[in-house]
């Protein structure tokens, strides 16, 4: 597996960085960087983001994410692979009526609420050319065609709800939900809220000031996943094909809060990209 870490980095600090690291501009203060995580290169770039944020009490980075790349035979062999949605759009369902129910959340995290009501949005172009896309929320919505796929090659694990466009019950749009198993993350999985950054509570004033990205209960593990998903093996991961995780993601502000993650068997990955089912990404999960 190759990984790269993407940035985008401001220009005022791009001459922190190698020479041998070509960017691209990114409008007129940023450069998207691209560097492979197991080079020297990447350490230097570590040491460039600390010396901005200590010495400098600046931002080095603004956007990033990580592109891992995988060989045949890497692919070939997976027990499982991570999920995820390309589209996200608003408004989410909250906003538009769906009930949640916050009686049991975490009193230190704030996760753990629970969709108590069919999901209700609004009308919109978020699956044209698509059978996937999910609110800013992180409720999911599919295609009828996804469905019908689900169904035709009996994929196990998953099921659907109904989705309300205002008052109307749709017939062809609806909410993609877990029935059957989650999985725990392994120990080995690194998590926190931006690379470089394992922040676990934000103890800085500000907007953000005494947020919990790793909950000390365990049900939250960080603001974000920076690794490869390591997931604990156990029976199931051959029962089913759809799965989440049990632990989850992201922080508590209201509308965008925590979420699990998703992952599928090989045989669901191979038959979605057989059958040309439009909006997931994958990556390799690793069992363990
Ligand atoms: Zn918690």
């Amino acid at each position: 597996m190759k990984e790269l870490l993407i940035l985008d980095i401001r220009k005022k600090y791009s001459y922190l960085i190698p020479n041998e690291i070509q960017g691209t501009a990114r409008g007129d203060s940023l450069i998207r960087i691209e560097v492979d995580t197991s080079s020297p290169m990447y350490e230097e770039t570590k040491r460039a983001n600390l010396y901005v944020r200590k010495e400098l009490k600046a931002v080095f980075f603004f956007g990033w994410n990580y592109k891992r790349i995988y060989t045949e035979e890497e692919l070939r062999n997976a027990r499982l692979f991570k999920m995820s949605v390309r589209k996200y759009f608003e408004p989410c369902g909250r906003d538009c009526g769906t009930v949640y129910d916050t009686s049991h959340v975490c009193e230190i995290c704030k996760s753990g609420e629970r969709q108590v009501s069919p999901l209700y949005t609004r009308k919109g172009s978020y699956l044209n050319n698509r059978d996937v896309a999910s609110t800013i929320s992180y409720e999911i919505v599919v295609s009828k065609r996804f469905v019908e796929f689900v169904k035709d090659h009996s994929l196990r694990g998953l099921t659907f709800g109904p989705v309300y466009i205002g008052k109307r019950l749709s017939s062809d749009i609806f909410q993609l939900m877990v029935q059957g198993c989650e999985l725990d993350f392994s120990e080995r999985s690194a998590f926190g809220i931006a690379p470089f950054d394992f922040t676990e509570r934000c103890s800085t004033e500000g907007l953000f000031y005494g947020e919990v990205y790793k909950c000390p209960k365990g049900d939250n593990l960080g603001g974000d996943l920076l690794s490869d998903a390591f997931i604990k093996d156990c029976d199931e991961i051959e029962q089913y094909d759809f799965f989440i995780s049990r632990q989850t993601i992201g922080v508590y502000r209201g509308l965008i809060n925590q979420r699990h993650i998703l992952f599928c068997s090989p045989r669901m990955r191979k038959l979605i990209i057989d059958n040309k089912i439009r909006g997931f990404d994958f990556e390799i999960a690793h069992v363990i």
